[in-house]
């Protein structure tokens, strides 16, 4: 679906109107393709031991790094040491795990904001930092929830496409943990396009980085309901691209377009009502007889019935919580009660802004998006016994036939109130549910991830 605002502005004499008008001005993001390069060269702030880990893995993985320390009082990234004007960087890494008192965010994050001036377009910049609720002493937790303040604001005022999200370490967590090299990669790369001033946080050392980053599922058996349109499509084939064998669910009724999606990614379809209270065992044993193993659960089928409260009828609200969080309750009910479910499994759900934010006429379908995110929770704790993860991403405006019918009107205003003035596209959000489905994530659990270019409702 495309935005025909943003492809107007983009070009000649429609780009120059809207800076005369001083209209919104959305660019066309970068997003990944196979053979992808990730943007550099990334220039490394920070002091502390951490920032060299992570400039040697950047160096590792074949990126032109630059490292700037916190204390060369105001060198610029932009000359040379002989004085040559240098290219433009493709991202910022900001490295402050280390951070002990709130004064000691003013060098490193100041030597981060003179070098925005040469962050390329769609480049990125991202934070390294610990978890705040963890730090028993009051200025250690003000300086790391600081980084929080710090990135979500700057997020703000990047322009061109360009993102800031942050890495979030627990306790222990080294800056090298599989996780955070894979939340890492994750954020430079176009996979990320619409992820916009959010934290991913690695809860443990665990996790695992793919030989091939091409194909991180390779091997992997995966569900996907909803899959017959939509973003429930591009999940599939976002998975399917990564290397995983694909089952694609979707009700009876989208039969012909469901098969489509599956021959188009190599899968197998399954018709199903998700509802069914056996719904669990057919996605069970579906994927166990066709494909010999289940590892990754994508649970993405969603409906919404809107309707401001006073006029909610019993219908419309029972309906939204039976497919949007009841369902997806009883089949994990019934993946967690097998073995076969395994070592490593992972659950992912489509949670949404509106989940987190609210929204007015939505309180059946926020009730039943705030209850995915209870739900990862919870559940991510029970999956943490046999090495798996639960975790939800929560979407914004996305170009959809959902959103498609949203008036006119309404819907321009709605998919310009973020930082990257545009809506979403379905592949950001299958890019998003691919990472966290991959061995790469696993130290990443119980975690939401918005995917809403920033949305400027709710955090
Ligand atoms: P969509 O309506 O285009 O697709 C949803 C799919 O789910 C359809 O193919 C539908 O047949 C299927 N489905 C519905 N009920 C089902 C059931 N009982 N059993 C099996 N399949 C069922 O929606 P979309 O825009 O692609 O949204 C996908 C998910 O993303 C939903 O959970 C939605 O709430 C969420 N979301 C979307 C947006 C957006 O902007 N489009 C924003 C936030 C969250």
């Amino acid at each position: 679906m495309t935005d025909k605002y943003t492809a107007f502005v983009s070009h000649g004499w429609g780009r120059d109107l809207a800076k005369r008008l001083g209209l919104p001005q959305p660019v066309a993001l970068r997003r990944h393709a196979p053979g992808e390069r990730l943007p550099e060269p990334v220039l490394v702030v920070g002091s502390g031991p951490s920032a060299g880990v992570l400039a040697a893995a950047l160096e590792d993985w074949g990126v032109e790094v630059r490292r700037e320390g916190a204390d060369d009082g105001g060198a610029s990234p932009q000359v040379g040491p002989d004085g040559a004007r240098r290219s433009k960087l493709g991202a910022v890494l900001l490295v402050l795990d280390s951070v002990e008192r709130p004064e000691d965010l003013s060098g490193p994050v100041l030597a981060a904001g003179r070098a925005l001036r040469s962050l390329a377009g769609c480049g990125r910049v991202i934070t390294v930092s610990r978890r705040a609720s963890t730090a028993d002493d009051p200025a250690v937790a003000a300086a790391r929830q600081g980084v929080e303040g710090v990135l979500r604001s700057l997020a703000k005022e990047l322009r061109a496409g360009a993102t800031g999200n942050g890495i979030l370490l627990a306790e222990g967590v080294p800056a090298d943990a599989a996780s955070v090299l894979g939340a890492l990669r994750f954020l430079l790369s176009g996979r990320s396009a619409f992820v916009d001033g959010q934290f991913l946080t690695v809860g443990t050392d665990g996790g695992e980085l793919p030989e091939d980053p091409e194909r991180p599922l390779r091997g992997k058996v995966a569900v996907v309901t909803g899959a017959a349109r939509g973003i429930g499509a591009a999940i599939a084939r976002t998975l399917a691209r990564d290397g995983a064998k694909v089952v694609v669910v979707d009700v009876p009724a989208a039969g012909d377009s469901l098969a489509r999606v599956a021959n188009g990614v190599r899968g197998t379809a399954l018709q199903l009502d998700i509802t069914r209270p056996d719904a669990g065992e057919r996605i069970l044993e579906h994927a166990l007889g066709r494909h010999g193993r289940l590892d990754i659960m994508v649970h993405n089928a969603g409906i919404t019935r809107d309707k401001l409260l006073a006029n909610m009828d019993d219908a419309r609200w029972n309906s939204v919580i039976a497919v949007n969080i009841a369902a997806q309750l009883r089949i994990n009910e019934a993946l967690l009660a097998s073995e076969r479910f395994g070592a490593g499994a992972r659950i992912v759900s489509v949670s949404s802004t509106s989940g987190i934010a609210g929204n007015r006429g939505q309180t059946n379908y926020a009730a039943s998006k705030a209850g995915v995110v209870g739900m990862v929770r919870s559940t991510a704790v029970r999956l943490a016994a046999r090495g798996g993860t639960a975790n939800a991403v929560a979407p914004g405006f996305i170009e959809t036939e959902m959103t498609a019918k949203i008036p006119f009107a309404t819907r321009e205003v709605a998919r310009r109130l973020n930082s990257l003035q545009q809506g979403g596209q379905p592949q950001d959000v299958a890019e998003a549910i691919a990472f966290l489905a991959s061995d790469a994530a696993g130290g990443i659990s119980g975690n939401v991830l918005r995917v809403c270019g920033q949305n400027l409702v709710g955090q």
